[in-house]
This record gives structure tokens, sequence and C-alpha cells, in this order.
């Protein structure tokens, strides 16, 4: 399978290169040059997969023969062998409309678990086939850092860096980080908010002289085997409801921040999996809703939420879908995106916006129904959501007919947001994993925002 970017400039790369790549050498993002379709037999013969079973068919398809087939089991076993469900994303029925898919029963509590066990796996392994230098740099607005720290933590070969916005993650999410003490791990506690996190990252990785002298590597959601990862839960929880005699039509709601898994619903779809409809659920940073309903991307004013992981303005996954949008013509990307930032938004005109509004339905959940959502079904149904899933609920609770389901995926634990749920008055006890986190002494370095500052840390580092 060849990788192209975006941006046209790029490719074609093969599946490894492009994990090591991150984003594109042309500031655009990596996609596979054509979608592989699966067909109504092979979804058949798929449909009583186990999750491992079903991620190795599907890792295979995007693979093709990259990494021997006995190697990516191997891979594929060691990633979801760490989860502590058998099913590794099980689907919790809550009414004959709801289903929720729990994906945080990995090492941090957190869907981002499913892709980073993986990638963390899959670097280790391309480390010691090509003996290449593994630098990673990423930035979090809570999950991803804790979730990629725990995939390669004390891994031979590689190091890690994450710069996460100074108390403005959760103090879960902050422990989960900042107490590893693997030497291989390095936490950046960054002046400022997620996206200035995420720009800086950005930059760095746009020079690329810099990211090859540093060997640095992404696992921010612009990596494409994150995005693969996160495709294969889509068909299991859909093949769990079809197994169950479910026989309408399915929507998928994700609660959504940079557009990395509401992406990957959409490509599982553009493969052939028959879902209805994808619904897009935001907190009050609402980039993204205004852009299914206006046709206007335009980054707004920042808010911090009860959802955190979701407050971002700027959604790198973004530029994935725009190529799509547009029949997959890169040099009509790449005149967008430079025209973004001249402009700083991107119109669609009305014959796209009517594909846009085909492809999703889009909701922004205010902070004060978030916590009522949480309240309804902690008591109608003894369920506690995490404010994030509690957005996604809230969404498919917009756009869920009377001949539908839909599947709501649940992206993280509770327990990593207490302070949400301690405001409508619940009382929850957490994981003893969790628990265990409030002893251990942390390790961070407070820095300012500027690149400069962060380049200094990462020389020292590295
Ligand atoms: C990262 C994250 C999201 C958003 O996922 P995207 O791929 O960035 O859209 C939602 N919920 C939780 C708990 C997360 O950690």
């Amino acid at each position: 399978m060849d990788y192209i970017s975006t941006r046209g400039k790029v490719g074609a790369i093969g599946f490894i290169d492009a994990v090591m790549m991150g984003l594109a050498d042309d500031g655009g993002l990596l996609v596979p040059k054509h979608i592989p379709q699966v067909s109504a037999d092979t979804l058949k013969q798929w449909q009583q997969l186990s999750y491992q079973e079903l991620a190795l068919e599907v890792f295979s398809l995007y693979i093709d023969g990259e990494i021997p087939r006995e190697d990516l089991k191997q891979l594929v076993d060691d990633s979801y062998g760490t989860f502590r469900d058998a099913e590794v994303t099980p689907v919790r029925s809550i009414n004959n409309h709801l289903h929720i898919l729990e994906l945080f029963h990995g090492p941090t509590f957190a869907f981002k678990d499913v892709a980073l066990q993986f990638l963390g796996n899959l670097y280790s392994y391309i480390s010691r086939k090509n003996n290449s230098i593994i630098h990673i740099l990423g930035a979090t607005s809570g999950d991803t850092g804790a979730s990629a720290i725990e995939g390669v933590r004390g891994k031979e070969g590689i190091r890690i860096c994450i710069l996460h916005p100074h108390q403005k993650v959760s103090k879960v999410q902050e422990l989960q980080m900042t107490t590893v003490d693997d030497a291989n791990v390095l936490n950046l506690s960054v002046e400022g908010n997620f996206d200035d996190c995420q720009r800086i990252i950005k930059e760095l990785f746009a020079d690329v002289e810099f990211k090859h002298r540093y060997h640095l590597r992404a696992i921010n959601s612009i990596n494409i085997a994150r995005i693969l990862a996160q495709t294969v839960y889509y068909f299991y929880a859909y093949f769990q409801l079809a197994n169950q005699g479910q026989a309408g039509k399915v929507n998928f709601s994700v609660p959504t921040g940079n557009f990395g898994d509401i992406f990957a619903g959409y490509l599982a779809k553009r493969m052939g999996l028959p879902i209805h409809k994808l619904i897009l659920a935001t907190n009050e940073n609402n980039i993204l809703e205004r852009f299914v309903r206006e046709g206007v991307y335009q980054p707004g004013e920042f808010h911090s939420t009860y959802s955190p992981s979701m407050d971002i303005q700027v959604a790198s996954n973004f530029e994935r879908y725009l190529y799509y949008l547009h029949g997959e013509d890169a040099q009509a990307i790449s005149a967008i995106m430079d025209q973004y930032k001249v402009d700083g938004n991107i119109v669609i005109p009305a014959d796209k916006l009517a594909t846009v509004q085909a492809d999703f339905v889009a909701y922004g959940v205010q902070g004060e129904e978030c916590l009522r959502t949480i309240s309804k079904y902690y008591d109608s149904n003894a369920y506690l959501l995490d404010p994030h899933t509690a957005c996604g609920v809230a969404a498919a609770e917009q756009f869920t007919s009377e001949d539908e389901v839909t599947v709501a995926l649940s992206t993280a634990h509770p327990a990593k947001f207490d302070e949400a749920i301690r405001l409508v008055n619940i009382e929850q006890t957490p994981p003893p994993q969790i628990e265990a986190l409030f002893d251990k002494p942390q390790f961070q370095t407070l820095v300012g925002g500027s690149n400069s500052e962060i380049v200094e840390q990462l020389v020292k580092f590295y």
C-alpha cells in the first residue's frame, strides 16, 4: 500500500515510512493512495472475529505485507493484551436506541490507548528491525501524553518528550504522565493552552532539517497508524450489534477534538462498513460543529470545559477530510491551506457543504447539558458517563430516529475526570491504578511557550 500527502509533494511511500514521517514533509497529512474496499462477503466473514483477529485483518489491508503477518499478529496481541477487558472494546447496551462502545479499558483508561499501545509497539519493532533512532515528540490535551508514554516507557531505542498545557489537564491526566520515572521520558509543562503546544510541535516538525537531525517522530493523531488502529473498533462494534440481531440503521456518535477518531469512522465507512450517520459531538469549542452546519472552518475563542481533551480550536486531522471532500485533489488542498494561512478561515461552497452534511451531523454540547447528561444516565441507568462521553451521548439523543440505533463512543473512564463528576454530586470509587497515582513523586519541567525554550530542552534530552 502506498501513502501520499494531502498536499501532493510526498509519495508514494510505504506504510513504515509513512508512520516514521508522521506529518508529511510538505506540511500535509499522509493518506493511503487508495482506500481499500471491504466487500459485503468479507464483512460477513469478519463478523465473528475477536478484536485481535479483526485488527489483524484491517491492518493487513493497509500494511500490505510490509510487516510479515506473523510479526503483525504478535504486535497486535502485545498491544491488546494489556487491556483489562477480554473483548478489548466491549459494547454496553443502555436502551433500545443507545449503546456505549467502551474504549477505555487500556492502561491509561482513555481511548487513546487503543491506538498508542499499537503505535508504541510498532515503533519498538521498527527500531529493532531497521536500527532506527526514535525520538518521539508530541503535544497533549491530556490523554494522548499519558497514553503515548505508557506505550513506550522503558523501551530500548526510544525516547519520548511530551508537551502539555500547564495546569490545563485534569489532575489524573497530569499524574499519569508525570509520575513515570523511566529515563526515556521527558514531560514539559508549557505556559499556554493545548493549541499553543500543538502549534509548537507542528512548527518543529515542519522544519524538516531539524526533524531529521533529531530523528523526531510523531505520536499525535496526525500519525496514520493511529487512524488505522481506530477504524478497527467501528467494525467491531458494528459486528457486535449485528451478532445481537440488531437490524436497524447504525449511527456512531463521536466526541471530537482533533477530528482523528471521527475521521477513522469516516474511513471505515469509505471502506464499506454500512454506517448510517456519523454524529460529530463537540463541547463549547465548536469549530467543527460550525463547519458542518455553516461550511466555515474558523478557529474561535478558546474555552476551558469539563471535557478538556476536546478543548481544541484547530483540528489537526481535518485536512484529511478536506482532501476527500475535494475528490483527492492534492493541488486544491495545497492552495486551500496556503489561503487558510492568509485568511485564517476556510469557506466551503454550497455544493461541497451538501456533501459535508451528507457525511456528518453535528452538535455542540454546552457545559450544563454535559453535566445534566451525566446525572440523567446515572440516575436512570446506573451508568456513569465521563464528560467527553456525555457530549457524545447528548449528541446521540439529538439525532437518533425511531428506526436507528446509535453507538456512542466512550472515550474515557469517568475516574479520569472526577472534577466534573463531583459537580453533579456523584461519588465514585476510582480504580486502584488511578488511586495509586496520588502517592507517587512527579517528574516534569515547567517551560515558557516559545519555540526556542522547547528546542533548548529537546536538544539536552535527545
Ligand atoms: C482525544 C480525546 C477525544 C478527542 O479525540 P479526537 O481524535 O482528537 O477527535 C475525546 N475524548 C477523549 C477522552 C480524548 O482523550
